[in-house]
């Protein structure tokens, strides 16, 4: 193969993996994905993965760059094409506590940002259950979200400036860590959630906040969602908006929790709204535990919540966390579902649940539920266990409709990846795709960056 002798000399023989070598690459995590890559590329810095690039254009060659290999929607898929593995850029370029910025290139974990933050005092708040091996490259590209959007935002919201290689290979330079840049096309903002399908990011400049000094942690059982929106207002008001995570965990979650994880059981009999719910103070000396203390003894008065905890100590603290931590584990345990991230207005989640949940009847009445949810976002992880796979397609059609319907999003948090195609397909508005099209011809006009993913 004279293409990957080429790339070897480019990056160097031993950075070329092909055959047994991609074995850990051929799939997602969840095992729902499968695919045999031509090759998996390790490149060290920007100007060799411009190098690849350049060659992938000239000889039309597909390119899927890949992370942490986190994703749940086939979004790095690479049948027959080359994995591009961004693992080997994983520098701090450079770390400023004054400004609160960090250069971090596109390989760098999560967790590690997170630990580097927290040694300065400060904290990088994007945060979910795969922290571990998540990449900066990834959760850019797919606009991750996770447990404290409600008060930080998504991945995006954290991210001034970019640096993007483009399909040809040149290199894009958006590295500003400015605030306020109005100098034409939000270039930066295209590339976060393009899924690899329009430049591969190589580093960015992403944004610190101050670390909360002491946090207040709580799980709190209510009857329904209005009271635990109304619930939410109140802390957000009785705080000057200090949640920080507000996490859903219905009944039947609990349960399931308890059967596989039984050390996580539930510490009162799960209600059928739980909620875990984070308050945080920056103010050296204040106790934000107090406040929350009181806040929840007067929703309990006005017979807002039936039941609450409140973490006494950080073991106790992690425990409410690996609660919800857990949900990816205990979700696919069972292979066979049908998983969707779906994002409603915060009104509107208890009408779309009674819906599909008649819906879910209708269409298998045997078929199982399973929802989480971040709640104080209203991004709700809607899985089903159908008693019959071949009813998943009618399933998950019949999520997206009901969101729809609702003025909410069948793409939250994850991604579009190969599985929501039909679904854009089907809701996306038609005039946005022909957008989406012309950008993509325009930046990869030989259809190599990430192909048969995103745009239907
Ligand atoms: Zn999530």
């Amino acid at each position: 193969m004279e293409l990957l002798d080429r790339l070897r000399g480019l990056i160097g023989p031993e950075h070329v993996l092909t055959g047994a070598d991609t074995a850990g690459f051929g799939q997602e995590w969840t095992g729902h994905y499968h695919w045999s890559p031509l090759a998996v590329l390790r490149p060290a810095s920007t100007a060799e993965v411009s190098a690849v690039l350049a060659l992938a254009h000239e000889t039309g060659t597909p390119v899927v760059p890949v992370g942490g290999n986190t994703g749940l929607n086939g979004g790095t898929m690479a049948e027959g094409a080359l994995m591009l593995s961004l693992s080997r850029l994983n520098r701090l370029r450079s770390f400023n506590a004054e400004t609160r910025t960090v250069v971090a290139e596109a390989g760098v974990i999560l967790e590690t940002l997170h630990s580097r933050a927290a040694e300065a005092g400060l904290a990088f708040p994007l945060t979910f259950g795969a922290k571990g091996s998540a990449m900066v490259g990834g959760f850019l590209s797919t606009n991750a979200g996770g447990s404290n959007v409600v008060r930080y935002g998504s991945a995006r919201a954290l991210c001034l400036g970019l640096e993007v290689v483009l399909a040809d290979g040149r290199v894009m330079d958006l590295m500003t860590e400015l605030h306020k840049d109005n100098t034409g096309y939000d270039l930066r903002d295209l590339m976060i959630g393009a899924e690899g399908t329009l430049g591969v990011i190589t580093a960015a400049v992403l944004r610190m906040v101050p670390a909360p000094s002491a946090y207040a942690t709580a799980l709190v059982g209510m009857r329904d969602l209005p009271s635990a929106l109304a619930l939410l207002n109140a802390v957000q008001a009785g705080t000057g908006g200090m949640v920080e995570a507000f996490e859903f965990m219905p009944d039947r979650y609990m349960e399931r929790l308890a059967r596989l994880k039984p050390e996580l059981t539930c510490p009162f009999d799960p209600a059928p709204v739980n909620v875990l719910i984070e308050t945080a103070t920056t103010i050296a000396g204040e106790a934000p535990q107090e406040r929350l203390e009181a806040l929840l003894a007067d929703a309990f008065e006005v017979g807002q919540i039936s039941e609450a905890i409140v973490a006494n100590s950080e073991t106790q603290r992690r425990k409410l966390w690996e609660m919800r931590e857990s949900a990816a584990e205990i979700t696919f345990t069972t292979p066979d579902l049908v998983d969707t991230d779906i994002a409603l207005p915060l009104d509107r989640l208890e009408t779309f649940l009674m819906r599909m949940k008649k819906r879910l009847h209708a269409l298998d009445p045997q078929a199982e539920e399973l929802v989480i949810a971040h709640l104080g976002d209203g991004n709700i992880h809607y899985c089903a266990y159908p008693s019959d796979m071949a009813q998943a397609a009618a399933i998950r059609a019949a999520v997206a409709e009901e969101t729809v319907a609702l003025g909410g999003s069948f793409s939250a948090e994850h991604g579009v990846g190969v599985s929501k195609r039909a679904t854009m397909a089907r809701h996306k508005d038609p005039v946005a795709l022909e957008v989406m099209r012309a950008i993509k011809s325009a930046l990869d006009p030989k259809g190599i960056l990430n192909p048969g993913k995103v745009l239907p």
